[in-house]
């Protein structure tokens, strides 16, 4: 018998659930956006995916993290394959440049606890740094982890390809339609409801709508979603930063310097909150990244300033990031949302997660 389930919500999340589902055969699947794709936050990331390099070693935020890299493996030939589009991504890892002041030790300790969970990390000394980045500042050349399993992908392309291969699989997506409420009284059934429309009635609704999911939740459960804007530019130089054969990401002091293409380069991004309720974006907070990624690679004052962008990252108030839960007196609305700085990296396992969710409890 066919299970029907509507997804609220097309970014990285809600594509990928979709896509993940769509490969069941008893699925019928439709997912509704109130713009077109990729204009919330997933439109603004930079695709980078910390999970090998990243301080959790245990429990469910490594075992989300491990899982994802694991899948993104797979995932990108798969979808390249069944939808014939291109997904640049980055499969030359992360390079984190560590300040000066940084105790080792964690990382040396991080480092073998990754050699027995048999994924691998390198501390690089500064001759290491020099030979593999020359574009390095020698003042930042003391020591930095090297992490060549973590990868970084286009989000925009990604989430065009799920959509892609979702359709493929029979998935229906509905742009422009903003859903405005969820009922979940009938025990067997959710209903949503959208501005001068039939109320559209499916066995289980996914809540994948970023920002947007505190309002659809509130009758349901108090899940509180709040703005942490981040701003980023994309700077075009004269020739690419040092090795034109070895480019990874470069993380320094929480700015990511990621290879796009060309001799094009993303930097970004700029982490800031709400001032007495209200989220403007801070031209000083884009200027402090500016400098410190010149700081980091000289070269980039050479650049010119082709892209400025802004989003807003969905972070859960009061609670972990994510928030993947089921909701609704039948327990038949799940919630997938909150992914704050990691949506792109944790969007597999989340529909992963999701999907062993859709069962009768
Ligand atoms: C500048 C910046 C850089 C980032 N860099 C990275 C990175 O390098 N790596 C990483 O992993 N993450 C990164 N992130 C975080 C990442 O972008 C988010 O965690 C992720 O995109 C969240 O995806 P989402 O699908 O939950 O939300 P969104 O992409 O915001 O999608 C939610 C969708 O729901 C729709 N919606 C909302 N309400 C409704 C409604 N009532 N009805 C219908 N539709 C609705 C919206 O229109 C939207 O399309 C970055 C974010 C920013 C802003």
């Amino acid at each position: 018998m066919s299970t029907s389930i509507n997804i609220i919500g097309c970014g990285i999340i809600g594509a990928t659930i979709a896509y993940e589902l769509s490969q069941s055969s008893e699925c019928q699947i439709n997912v509704y956006d109130s713009q077109q794709p990729n204009q919330a936050a997933t439109g603004a990331a930079l695709g980078v995916l910390m999970g090998i390099i990243s301080q959790k070693v245990k429990g469910r935020a490594w075992n989300f993290r491990k899982e994802s890299i694991t899948r993104y493996q797979s995932l990108i030939p798969e979808l390249e394959k069944l939808t014939g589009l291109n997904i640049p991504y980055n499969s030359q890892g992360i390079v984190k440049i560590l300040p000066p002041e940084e105790d080792l030790t964690k990382w040396e300790q991080l480092v073998a606890t990754r050699t027995e969970q048999e994924w691998q990390l390198e501390l690089w000394n500064s001759r290491k740094i020099t030979t593999k980045l020359p574009q390095i500042n020698r003042q930042f050349t003391g020591t930095a982890v090297y992490s060549p399993q973590d990868l970084q992908v286009d989000p925009v392309a990604l989430t065009n390809a799920l959509i892609a291969a979702a359709k493929k699989n029979g998935v229906k997506f509905h742009f422009d339609r903003l859903i405005e409420s969820i009922t979940a009284d009938n025990p067997l059934s959710c209903d949503i409801s959208t501005l001068n429309l039939p109320i559209i009635t499916s066995d289980w609704v996914i809540v994948a709508a970023g920002l947007g999911s505190t309002s659809l939740l509130a009758p349901h459960a108090p899940i509180e979603i709040q703005p942490v804007l981040g701003q980023a530019y994309q700077i075009r130089l004269p020739k690419p930063l040092g090795n034109p054969d070895f480019q990874p990401v470069i993380i320094s002091d929480d700015v990511n310097i990621v290879p796009c293409g060309g001799n094009d380069y993303w930097v970004g991004a700029t982490v800031e909150f709400p001032v007495d309720g209200v989220m403007v974006a801070q031209p000083e907070a884009l200027a402090k990244i500016k400098q410190i990624a010149i700081n980091i690679c000289p070269m980039l004052a050479t650049g010119e300033i082709i892209r400025t962008w802004q989003g807003l990252r969905p972070r859960p108030n009061h609670r972990p990031a994510p928030v993947i839960d089921r909701v609704g007196t039948n327990k038949r609305v799940l919630v997938a949302t909150g992914h704050y700085r990691n949506g792109i990296l944790l969007a597999p396992a989340t529909a992963r997660i999701i999907s062993d969710m859709l069962v009768v409890v």
